[in-house]
């Protein structure tokens, strides 16, 4: 069988090396021309570490990650500590949740996972731009003018998804604009003096915006921060990810804020704005032997830390179901039954991931909500630990 995967993020690499351990190949197209995801982190949490696991990976991940010490939520104008949950902390997380949560570079994340597929079956430089069906076989065409045949296709060319047009047609096909922006950094740890627990993970959260960050790297030494901002109301960058801004101005968004807040960005070089897209609900994955996993599917907000996680979950479900029903005959069944199995859980996280974001962006001058907000988050282990304990082995043999 003829496996072509479109992109080669964190999905797409996942779910080739996964076939690969079931004895299948598959060629991963991917635009860029070299991977280099330059500038930002991802928490991989134990419903992905456990797939990394068993791919026989995870070690060359902690290789390069941090396990934080605890979660903590904070008031984002006093610092103060609104709720807290120990993860690296008396091993209280891989306990519970039998992996571990670790905090890493996506370009290290890249690296391990590229450097376990033969580089032969990486394709850069393919940009894809139409899929066409014709005697029994996909015919995928490439903005450099190449062509190749697959008996089947998965879409993993993220929230602004080619493949997905090809799926739902042009109703589908766009990203989102959700209506937040963010500002992203990494900055030194030891340049951070007000920051307290370093090695936590930590949201502070005021009116309209919130910051998160965890450390980075081997040692911790570097931090990965995220702050978000209700707004602009209609995303000014177009079809860009982007818009050009200054430190200056993200800080004059946080003016206000605890000094750990302020020092953070004031410390980073940012320079841009990034508009937070997310993939519209979409009612079916697939379409004849061509079908979607991560963000191209079920693209969402990032305040779970739930995006690439659960991307991995999809490669895990897929990748079996594919290594038990190769056939190009069996493809409709198979496809409908990974939809069955994926479709409800992410949709959830994804609803959670929105509901989140009023939360975190409660004002913070009124105590009930301050109440609110510390029930909630002190609740977390009943409250969001079925997205930390997902086995997605177990799911799909259910
Ligand atoms: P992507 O990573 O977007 O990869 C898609 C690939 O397809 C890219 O390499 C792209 O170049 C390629 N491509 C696109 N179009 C084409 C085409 N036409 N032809 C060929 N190739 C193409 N998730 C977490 O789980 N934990 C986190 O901590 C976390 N933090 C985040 C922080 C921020 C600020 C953001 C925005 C997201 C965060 N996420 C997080 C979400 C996570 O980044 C995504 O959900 C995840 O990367 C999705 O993986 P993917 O492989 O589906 O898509």
């Amino acid at each position: 069988m003829r496996i072509a995967i479109i992109g080669a993020g964190i999905g797409g690499l996942t779910l080739a090396l996964m076939l690969r351990a079931r004895g299948l190949q598959a060629d991963v197209f991917e635009q860029a021309g070299q991977l280099a995801e330059i500038g930002a982190a991802v928490a991989l949490s134990a419903n992905a570490n456990r797939e990394f696991a068993r791919l026989g990976l995870l070690d060359g991940i902690a290789a390069h990650a941090w396990e934080p010490s605890e979660l903590v939520w904070r008031d984002g104008a006093d610092g103060r500590r609104i709720a807290a949950h120990a993860i690296g902390l008396g091993g209280c997380y891989r306990a519970e949740f039998g992996a571990p949560y670790y905090g890493v570079h996506r370009a290290d994340l890249q690296t391990v996972l590229s450097r376990a597929l033969p580089p032969e079956s990486l394709r850069l430089g393919h940009r894809l731009t139409g899929i066409e069906e014709s005697a029994g076989e996909l015919r995928l065409a490439f903005a450099n003018g190449q062509t190749a045949a697959a008996d089947l296709v998965i879409g993993a060319d993220g929230v602004r998804s080619t493949v997905r047009g090809w799926i739902t047609g042009p109703d589908g096909a766009g990203a989102r604009y959700s209506g937040t922006s963010a500002f992203r950094g990494i900055v030194p740890t030891a340049s951070l003096r007000s920051l307290p627990d370093p090695g936590a993970i930590q949201f502070w959260a005021g009116p309209d915006a919130h910051l998160l960050h965890y450390p980075i790297g081997p040692g911790g030494e570097h931090i990965n921060f995220f702050a978000v901002k209700e707004g602009p109301p209609a995303w000014p960058g177009g079809d860009r990810w982007t818009i050009d801004e200054t430190p200056q101005q993200a800080l004059e968004t946080f003016t206000g804020w605890a000094p750990a807040v302020t020092e953070m960005i004031a410390a980073s070089d940012l320079h841009s704005r990034w508009g937070l897209f997310v993939a519209a609900p979409l009612r079916r994955w697939h379409r004849g032997s061509v079908v979607l996993i991560g963000d191209a599917a079920h693209g969402m907000l990032p305040h779970h830390g739930q995006g690439a996680n659960t991307t991995i979950e999809d490669a895990a479900v897929l990748a079996e179901l594919i290594a038990q029903a190769p056939a190009p005959s069996e493809h409709e069944i198979m496809l409908g039954r990974y939809q069955n199995l994926r479709m409800r859980r992410t949709r959830i996280i994804q609803r959670s991931a929105w509901d989140t974001n009023r939360v975190l962006h409660l004002p913070i001058d009124a105590e009930a909500p301050l109440r609110d907000r510390a029930k909630r988050f002190a609740r977390f282990p009943e409250q969001f630990g079925w997205i930390h304990a997902f086995d997605a082995n177990a799911s799909k043999m259910a």
